[in-house]
């Protein structure tokens, strides 16, 4: 917990400086702020880099989202990503599901068919709907690197749910952060229980969670997170069995942050951080 902190203040306080771009006042800082991304805007969760030597904390930053990959899982630890009223256009579902050869050399490659008759659905992290501006957008999305084994009535019900709630959320007055991840291990999908696929190379996850942040449309967002801001959290279970209500999953994000390890909006301040992790969304879910 302790990398992690230092990591996410780190990269807090880079996004400030980047995040003085839209300032004419001040000057763009040149150097390694260049690496962080707007869906790291609200913290790193797990002080994930690009250093191929943590294959388990492993940090790809795409133009679309940003996540921390596990190798030896094959599937992402988290997936966090802005979502604005831009990113929501007409570029139809790509549908292209394929390897991500950006990963380092010599890692396994999960394959678009390395979930086929596993029973699991190639479940996406940032959705496909969330990235509709471009078809470029809207294909990284089915980049494998994104998904994970997800039961479908989990992937097709529960979250199809939420991620379709999520977006009505998004408008010209309100802008969203997102992050998604999965931990555990062994799920039941629509073949039986599994604890691995693909001969071994994919984890199937146990429990699959997210977070939403509720934002007023404005700059300097980390900072603009208080107290009274809506933060939805849920920790599903990946199994057949679950609630299509996504809001009777709905839990802290001290909870989480207790079942991962990880430190979530961690470029929030710790005061705020205190007192929105530790709630539970009462809002509405349609
Ligand atoms: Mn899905
Ligand atoms: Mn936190």
């Amino acid at each position: 917990m302790k990398a992690f902190l230092y990591s996410g203040l780190f990269l807090g306080l880079t996004v400030v400086i980047a995040g003085c771009g839209s300032n004419t006042t001040d000057d763009p800082i040149p150097g390694p702020v260049l690496a962080v991304s707007q869906h790291l805007t609200l913290g790193n969760p797990s002080g994930a880099t690009t250093d191929a030597s943590q294959p388990t904390n492993y940090l790809l930053v795409k133009p679309q989202y940003a996540l921390s990959y596990h190798r030896d899982r094959g599937t992402p630890n988290w997936v966090s990503w802005h979502l604005t009223s831009a990113d929501l256009g007409s570029a139809s579902r790509q549908d292209d599901f394929r390897a991500d050869n950006t990963l380092p050399t010599g890692w396994y490659q999960v394959q678009s068919t390395s979930y086929t008759g596993s029973g699991f659905d190639r479940g996406h992290n940032c959705p496909s709907a969330d990235r509709t501006a471009t078809v470029a957008d809207n294909s990284a999305t089915f980049l494998m690197t994104n998904m994970i084994p997800q039961a479908p009535h989990n992937n097709q019900r529960t979250w199809a749910n939420l991620e379709n709630y999520t977006r009505t959320l998004v408008s010209t007055t309100q802008e969203v952060y997102v992050i998604m991840g999965s931990y555990g291990k062994g799920g039941t999908g629509s073949n039986g229980a599994q604890s691995t696929i693909d001969q071994g190379r994919v984890t199937v996850p146990a429990r699959i969670w997210k977070v939403v942040v509720v934002l007023p449309i404005g700059d300097n967002d980390a900072s603009r997170v208080t107290t009274s801001t809506r933060i939805i959290a849920i920790d599903t279970p990946n199994d057949n069995t679950v609630s299509s209500n996504w809001g009777s999953y709905r839990t802290t994000v001290d909870a989480i942050e207790v079942a991962t390890g990880l430190d979530l909006l961690s470029a929030v301040s710790a005061s705020v951080q205190s007192t929105v992790e530790s709630r539970v969304d009462t809002g509405p879910t349609q």
